[in-house]
């Protein structure tokens, strides 16, 4: 009978563990069903944690992190979660190989996962020239010409990375104002390599048995042109990983939101006691690292506090 299960290891789950066992929980196990770190270990840059004043990847910055927070006691497991539940008083976690863990707390910091825009041949080249991970992928294209969808954030960040690495970048976006911060859309449109293309959509992806070679976009009046590039980089939000929480009955664990984020207090209290959920799956979350790492202390604290009682 684990003390408390933290389900995701990324900033919420690894700081949750970090605060749960120093404060003194013996128990404590962490689900994640891949490396510790989390969707940031995926960006190409990050400028705004506090006390990293130089610009450092994802990558560098979630590398001291497990080793930190499992410094006092908290354990990995590399497994993936496929259900909660709860039996009374006692969360049973139920692992994909089929095992079924017990816990007195429970965590949910599963985060979230690029949405796919639901494009004609979004599905069919995914991993042959569509992408949702400029770090991972934009090596492949050094010296040429891509495309990028999306104008929040992640899009025209990644957009500034590729253009490290490509000829040409065309960034894509649906309106002709961002989502993303004033600060970096300046820098995009400072950027001689990248190529705006607003008011626009992309109709179709298309390609031949060795991946993607170009992309159809539409402009708002429906004109319709031809763009040849080798790959299109998908930036258009994410969705929250909750799927966890669906019950047999199909019901859900607890209250969710109508988009699926699970509703929490200021103590990251779900409605189901002993249940706590923090970071990018929670309503109204920044989707930050510092705010991520945040909820999981605050949950961390929780999750003790419950338990000793
Ligand atoms: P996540 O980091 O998403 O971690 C969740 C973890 O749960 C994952 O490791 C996943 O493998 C695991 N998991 C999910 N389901 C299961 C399951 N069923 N079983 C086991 N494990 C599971 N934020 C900033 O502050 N600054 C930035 O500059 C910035 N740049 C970004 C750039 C990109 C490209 C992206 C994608 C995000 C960026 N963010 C940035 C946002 C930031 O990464 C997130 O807000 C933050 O990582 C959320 O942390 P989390 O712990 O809630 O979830
Ligand atoms: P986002 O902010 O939700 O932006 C998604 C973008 O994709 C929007 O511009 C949207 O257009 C567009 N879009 C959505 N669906 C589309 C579709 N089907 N076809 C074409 N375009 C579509 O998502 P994000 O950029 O991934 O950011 C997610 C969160 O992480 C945000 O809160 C963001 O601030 C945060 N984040 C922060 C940083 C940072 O702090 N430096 C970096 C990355 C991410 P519209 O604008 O028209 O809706």
């Amino acid at each position: 009978m684990l003390d408390l299960a933290i389900i995701g290891g990324g900033p919420t789950g690894l700081t949750a563990g970090m605060y749960a066992t120093r404060g003194g929980l013996k128990d404590v196990v962490m689900f994640e069903k891949g490396l510790p770190g989390g969707q940031i270990t995926g960006s190409s840059e990050i400028e705004n944690y506090p006390g990293i004043a130089h610009e450092v990847t994802g990558m560098e910055l979630m590398e001291p992190w497990p080793e930190q927070c499992m410094r006092f006691g908290m354990k990995h497991r590399m497994e993936e979660v496929s259900r909660v539940s709860k039996d009374g008083d006692i969360f049973k976690i139920a692992l994909l190989g089929g095992e079924i863990v017990e816990a007195k707390s429970v965590l949910i910091s599963t985060g979230s996962t690029p949405r796919r825009a639901g494009i004609e041949g979004e599905d069919k080249f995914f991993g042959k020239g569509v992408s949702t991970c400029a770090t991972c992928d934009g090596f492949f294209y050094k010296g040429k010409e891509v495309a990028v969808l999306g104008g929040g954030d992640t899009a025209l960040e990644e957009a500034l990375y590729l253009a490290n690495i490509c000829s040409k970048v065309h960034l894509i976006h649906r309106r002709d104002t961002f989502r993303a911060s004033p600060v970096t859309v300046e820098k995009v449109k400072n950027n001689d390599k990248i190529e705006l293309v607003l008011n626009s959509s992309v109709k179709e992806i298309v390609g031949d048995m060795m991946g993607v070679t170009g992309v159809t976009i539409a402009d708002k009046d429906g004109n319709e042109r031809a763009l040849e590039v080798p790959g299109i980089f998908v930036f258009v939000g994410m969705n929250v990983n909750n799927q966890i929480l669906k019950q047999e009955d199909g019901s859900e664990l607890c209250d969710l939101d109508k988009n699926g984020n699970v509703i929490v207090d200021l103590k990251m209290k779900t409605s189901v006691k002993g249940l706590f959920a923090g970071g990018d799956i929670r309503i109204d979350a920044p989707k930050q690292v510092v705010s991520a790492a945040g909820d999981g202390a605050i949950a961390g604290i929780q999750a003790l506090e419950y338990v000793n009682d």
